[in-house]
């Protein structure tokens, strides 16, 4: 009776718009999960994803570094379109720098739509408060304003400034005797768990792993006692660490039967940048902050059981500028005609063939470097 219940009401739970989650990590190395071919960082839970999902091998983000790839992502924009190419060089009108107020954001289309927004975790797309996650479409806000974090409470992480640590009531997040990782972790969770189960929801997680400072708990470092470079051990338990708490995000989606009607995404805002934080883009070239290969190709993975296949490898070219458009697509919902990036989900299901892109390119006018991919064929303009 109960199965028969479930196939009565299966079209009208798939019919309904998806939650929608993106878990982004911070200068993670594109090698640096096991699904990606690490072999000394297992890594599961995110794994779990490309498992029940879409594993893409050329999966781009519009920058190689933190702030702009963010204003990209959250727009569906290419940054370049508004002057946001390095981190805070994006202004307003009035020279503020952050991501400009004319743009828009995923979260203020979802919620035009109809949707709960929450963003919890690294921000870095401005100090003022006419920047704040709540100013930009997010209805809740569980995070740090500025682009970095220590781990653990200190004199300069989790208290004043705009580097504090924000709670829910906008006010100073105290912590002792915890981490950074499984804080976010559970906030997240503590977003899914107390909306109303009947309206959808989007979810932007930013993790400032594996971004530095190299700080892990022993509860993870112990894990990696096998490794015998110190950085390399410390930035392990940092992605395992991470991994553990898309576990938990996952577990509460399962808890709560979103499983199967919620549209993820998981990426690195850019690429490893090797000797500082010890990760790896092997085998491609290059490290954040450049145009090559390993500064803005990083793990993409997206799974939404409702709709796409599981254990699919997807190797033509997609951007982070497409989440707007493939969220915005799930949703039933109109996109505005001047997003850059194409709805996935046709290609992923095998409904269009051929590249989603005909051109990929980001640029960053400050440093001089830029890139264009067309076809088989890039063109890198490197200044290293
Ligand atoms: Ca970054």
């Amino acid at each position: 009776m109960r199965s028969v219940l479930f196939l009565l009401l299966s079209p009208v739970l798939f019919a309904a718009p998806p939650n929608v989650l993106i878990l982004f990590s911070d200068d993670q190395g594109s090698a640096d999960l096991s699904c990606q071919g690490s072999k000394d960082i297992p890594t599961p839970n995110i794994d779990s994803l490309a498992k029940n999902g879409v594993r893409c091998t050329q999966g781009y983000v519009s920058s190689c570094m933190c702030s702009p790839s963010r204003a990209g992502l959250l727009t569906g924009r290419s940054q370049s379109r508004f002057g946001h190419e390095i981190n805070w060089e994006g202004r307003d009108d009035t020279g503020v720098r952050g991501l400009p107020v004319t743009e828009k954001t995923l979260a203020d289309h979802l919620k035009a739509a109809g949707y709960r927004t929450g963003c919890v975790g690294k921000w870095h797309l401005g100090d003022v408060a006419k920047f704040h996650p709540k100013q930009r479409g997010f209805d809740e806000y569980f995070g740090h304003i500025g682009g970095s974090h220590d781990y653990f409470a200190s004199k300069d992480g989790g208290k004043g400034g705009t580097y504090a640590l924000e709670g829910w009531d906008g006010k100073p997040f105290e912590f002792e005797n915890d981490y950074l990782t499984d804080i976010k972790g559970r906030a997240a969770c503590e977003f899914i768990r107390k909306g109303d189960a009947a309206k959808p929801w989007f979810l932007y997680v930013a993790f400032n792993a594996p971004h530095g400072p190299l700080q892990a708990s022993e509860k993870y470092l112990s894990r990696f006692a096998g490794i015998a470079d110190k950085k390399r051990r410390t930035y392990a338990a940092m992605v395992s660490a991470l991994d553990d708490a898309v576990g938990a995000i996952l577990g509460e989606l399962k808890a709560r039967g979103m499983e199967e009607n919620t549209l993820i995404f998981f990426l690195s805002d850019n690429g490893g940048p090797l000797d500082r934080n010890g990760s790896l883009n092997t085998p491609l070239s290059g490290e954040k902050g450049y145009m090559l290969e390993g500064g803005i190709r990083t793990p993409y993975l997206v799974q939404w059981k409702a709709k796409l296949p599981a254990w699919k490898v997807y190797d033509q070219p997609v951007s982070s500028l497409d989440i707007s458009a493939t969220a915005l697509a799930a949703a039933k919902t109109e996109a505005p005609a001047n997003l850059d990036g194409v709805d996935l989900v046709p290609y992923f299901r095998g409904e269009k063939e051929g590249r989603p892109h005909d051109v990929l390119y980001c640029r960053m006018t400050a440093r001089c470097i830029w890139a264009i991919c067309m076809g088989d064929w890039k063109l890198v303009m490197h200044n290293g």
